[in-house]
């Protein structure tokens, strides 16, 4: 990816902020915000197989409100039964009618969804798992995460879409759901993806595919992140891409080395919480542990308030 204006955080800073981030998720613990995240749609199955089915039924549906595509990715899973893995490798197109008949969350309708499913349990079918699928993608792209998720995608487009539409309907938003090519976006929704599977297991990630490293994950840049990013003074760029993430990442790599995106849920929800809203407030900034290392929230409220009991101003 092209690469344009990077700055990397003095190790001082990266100290200073590694201790800020340790003390906000002592004092608001993932595990609270953990129902409502999409990561805990992944937490309900055991066996690996069905936990990289799942989660990235959950991920590619997690775009908009959590309170509005968490019931309905909800209700999929507890129609596929109690191994998706089971009930991808076994789903044809009439299946795939009968689960997803008149099934719409904003831009996707059944026939999307339809060709992640068919598109998954062929990739189980003929590799063995999805990690073999996406460890194959990035063998093939020498490494480079870009190639390796685009290659990864088109594998599980595969499918023949015609047929799917012909008994589904006509898909409105497989290039949203799956997207192919890749561009110059976050792809936010994979890599996240990728965090869930590739690290831990901690309480949030779930650490199911053993081979390939957490160093190599990008942060899952989403409004949130990218909020708390910005005003941390861990990028300088506007516009929130790929390259972006990577250089988020690079300054988190400052902090943590082998795990650059281990504080990516706690970021996540600072913001997602309303601890940290798009108009800062002093109050809420005056009482927030970032708040040393956050150029807003120091000229919003040069003196430290005593975090709330239940957090740095979460809401309760
Ligand atoms: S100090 Fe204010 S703006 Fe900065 S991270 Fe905390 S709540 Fe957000």
């Amino acid at each position: 990816m092209r690469r344009g204006r990077t700055h990397r955080l003095s190790p001082e800073r990266a100290g200073r902020l590694r201790r800020a981030l340790d003390r906000l998720e002592r004092l608001s613990p993932p595990r609270r915000r953990l129902p409502l995240d999409p990561v805990s749609l992944a937490h309900r199955y055991s066996d690996p197989r069905d936990v990289e089915v799942a989660g990235l039924l959950a991920a590619s549906l997690a775009y908009g409100r959590a309170d509005l595509f968490l019931p309905k990715v909800t209700r999929l899973l507890e129609a596929m039964g109690p191994s998706p893995a089971e009930f991808v490798r076994t789903l044809d197109v009439a299946g795939a009618r009968a689960l997803l008949s008149g099934f719409v969350y904003r831009f996707n309708v059944g026939a999307d969804v339809a060709v992640l499913l068919l598109g998954m349990g062929r990739m189980l079918e003929h590799r063995g798992s999805l990690e073999a699928g996406f460890v194959a993608a990035r063998e093939a792209s020498a490494g480079d995460l870009h190639a390796a998720l685009e290659a990864f995608v088109r594998e599980l487009r595969d499918v023949d879409v015609a047929r799917v539409e012909r008994v589904l309907g006509k898909a409105r938003g497989l290039d949203h759901l799956l997207p192919v090519p890749l561009g110059p976006g976050a792809a936010k929704r994979l890599h996240l993806y990728l965090r869930w599977m590739i690290r831990g297991p901690d309480g949030v990630d779930l650490g199911v595919w053993k081979r390939l490293p957490t160093g190599a994950l990008l942060v899952p840049l989403d409004t949130h992140v990218a909020r708390l990013a910005w005003r941390l003074g861990l990028v300088r760029r506007r516009t929130m891409g790929w390259a972006a993430a990577e250089d988020i990442t690079a300054n988190l790599r400052v902090i943590d080395p082998m795990d650059p995106v281990r504080y990516d849920f706690v970021l996540c929800h600072h913001g997602m919480s309303g601890a940290c809203p798009p108009r800062a407030r002093a109050e809420l900034c005056g009482r927030c542990v970032l708040r040393g290392e956050c150029s807003v929230g120091r000229r919003l409220a040069p003196t430290l308030v005593a975090p709330a009991r239940n957090g740095p101003g979460l809401r309760p």
